[in-house]
């Protein structure tokens, strides 16, 4: 099928800027990319970290999607107690420290997408103006429609809880300590494992580039 074809199957040279959505079962069987906003989704006081991550694959798989899945953590996580970044990293969810919130995540999916040919799905847990303009072969989701931040936010525990319900032990026993972490206040910084996050977090680096971006700002 021609991208450059309009509804009607005749050539048009005037359809480049139009999103092409993947058909179904190029979204099924795509890549997967989720961008969870923590700062602004956090995770819910009585929820077990460690069972965020499978339930957001079983959240994407009971929708259909069932390729290769990537979750990204990014938020202020010196904010976030250290018990759960642990929980996240050490069930494979990759960690960003992200000062600026919604519009580094905004700058996350465009470098993704940059460097990436579609098909692909991306999954936003974020505020809407997190998402980039939509690109040919891309399919930007939301988990929820929105309606406001403090909607948004009982939606995202509310999911989560019914979600986990349906999901069965067996992805929760699954392990990964293959998740990396990245701080963008140290320009893109990065390493493995929850361990060396919380050293870098900690150190002398981190506290410099902090330091001298509240300077500059
Ligand atoms: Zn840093």
């Amino acid at each position: 099928m021609s991208k450059f074809e309009d509804e009607d199957g005749k050539p048009s040279t005037i359809v480049w800027w139009r999103p092409m959505k993947p058909t179904r079962e190029e979204a099924s069987l795509a890549e997967t990319l989720v961008f969870w906003d923590i700062s602004k989704f956090p995770v819910p006081s009585t929820f077990d970290a460690g069972r965020v991550g499978p339930t957001i694959k079983r959240f994407l798989e009971l929708d259909g999607y069932c390729g290769n899945l990537t979750i990204n953590a990014v938020g202020i996580l010196t904010d976030v107690p250290p018990c759960i970044l642990q929980a996240l990293s050490s069930t494979g969810i990759n960690l960003y420290h992200s000062p600026h919130g919604t519009s580094d995540i905004r700058l996350l999916i465009s470098q993704w997408i940059s460097k990436n040919l579609p098909p692909a799905n991306i999954l936003g847990i974020c505020d809407p103006r997190g998402f980039p303009p939509p690109l040919t072969g891309f399919n930007l989701f939301r988990p929820f429609s929105y309606f406001s931040p403090e909607e948004d936010a009982l939606l995202w525990g509310s999911s989560l809880r019914t979600v986990s319900m349906t999901t069965g032990e067996d992805m929760f026993s699954e392990t990964n300590d293959s998740a990396s972490w990245f701080c963008l206040t140290c320009k893109q910084l990065g390493g493995q494992g929850h361990e060396s996050f919380s050293k870098h977090l900690s150190g002398r680096k981190h506290s410099q580039g902090s330091f001298s971006k509240k300077k500059s700002t």
